[in-house]
């Protein structure tokens, strides 16, 4: 009798641990290529988060004056001019107008500029460090001009890729941006840090670990509500669906897919924390989120896909890799009155912006 009660009571146990378990069982079974995934884009962000960010960011200290630190900038750095193959001597605040002025419209808030100028410095100063006899993809000068270290064009070269009349109307103001925040870098704990930076995240940034592959304390993911006016906040690449399978055969031939088994074929893998596709599986096969980036070039990994008859449709979210500072993010909080000190503060984790020699 209550060997059979304790078998009765046992089951139900047993009932209610699979119960709870199936609660809490995650999303990897969902068919998203039907069914949108429920992602916050920047557009969405609800006012109340908004809020909370103000909150965050009126709490950052202001320090009046910026801490000194032992940490000296050198009178002239070597760049590598990816475009000539020939190594350039110049001074490295010379050098900082050059690249905000690559790396970021002229036309932003003059706030969201000084916050590149710091960003492009601490790069600087990063890799100085790092590789002081140069960068061993371009020996004798620890940066280069092109998009593999960050942008810089001199001064000649971005009148002539610019409208006239831009030189006039812009120069003074990149020349302030760097200017007035001479000699600023950012530490974390002491030490420089490496502070990447993207075009749009499309609504939250990435943890550095969900897209390279170490988890850097100050790369942490963080909400980016005013994005608003990015022209790649939402973007889309259409095909057939015979060119889509075409593709991702291309690389994973074995896969048994058709235009008639697509939808039970892909599922959701794993999301990352900043809502980001970090794998799917194409009939079981587990892809990453980067590999179908590269794949159909898509402006970042934040996507989803929509089919209707022949045709598919995968739309995307952001532009670039997620992590550290966007650039459109931080247009918006400038004009929503954030300063660059908060505007990095925001987008760098516990970081400090400290002053050299
Ligand atoms: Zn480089």
């Amino acid at each position: 009798m209550i060997k059979g009660l304790v078998f009765v009571l046992n089951r139900l146990i047993y009932a209610l641990v699979i119960f709870i378990m199936l609660l809490t069982i995650p999303n990897i079974s969902l068919n998203f290529l039907e069914k949108k995934i429920n992602m916050p884009s920047a557009a969405e962000i609800t006012d109340d988060k908004k809020d909370r960010i103000i909150e965050k960011a009126t709490e950052y200290e202001k320090p009046d004056k910026i801490e000194k630190t032992n940490i000296t900038e050198p009178e002239l750095i070597k760049v590598f001019n990816s475009k000539t193959n020939e190594v350039i001597v110049i001074e490295p605040e010379e050098y900082l107008k050059g690249v905000v002025a690559s790396e970021m419209p002229a036309d932003f808030n003059i706030e969201a500029l000084k916050a590149q100028s710091v960003t492009a410095r601490t790069y600087l100063l990063y890799r100085l460090k790092k590789y002081p006899e140069g960068h061993p993809d371009h020996m004798g000068a620890p940066v280069c001009s092109g998009i593999h270290c960050q942008v810089w064009a001199s001064k000649d070269d971005l009148i002539a890729s610019h409208e006239d009349g831009w030189y006039e109307e812009y120069w003074a103001k990149i020349e302030e941006a760097v200017n007035s925040t001479s000699g600023q870098i950012l530490t974390y704990e002491g030490k420089i840090i490496e502070p990447l930076f993207h075009s749009t995240s499309g609504g939250r940034t990435e943890n550095s670990e969900d897209v390279f592959s170490t988890a850097v304390p100050y790369l942490r993911s963080v909400e980016s509500p005013y994005e608003s006016e990015a022209p790649k906040l939402h973007d889309s690449v259409n095909m057939t669906v015979d060119e889509f399978i075409r593709k991702i055969k291309s690389v994973y031939e074995n896969l048994d897919i058709s235009p008639d088994n697509l939808d039970e074929k892909i599922q959701l893998g794993e999301v990352s924390e900043g809502g980001k596709i970090k794998t799917i599986y194409v009939d079981n096969t587990e892809i990453t989120g980067r590999e179908m980036r590269s794949l159909f070039n898509l402006n970042s990994t934040d996507f989803n896909f929509i089919q209707s008859g022949n045709e598919i449709e995968i739309v995307t979210n952001g532009y670039g890799h997620g992590v550290g500072m966007s650039q459109w993010g931080a247009d918006g909080m400038a004009d929503k009155g954030f300063d660059y000190k908060e505007i990095l503060k925001h987008y760098f984790t516990d970081i400090k912006i400290v002053s050299m020699k």
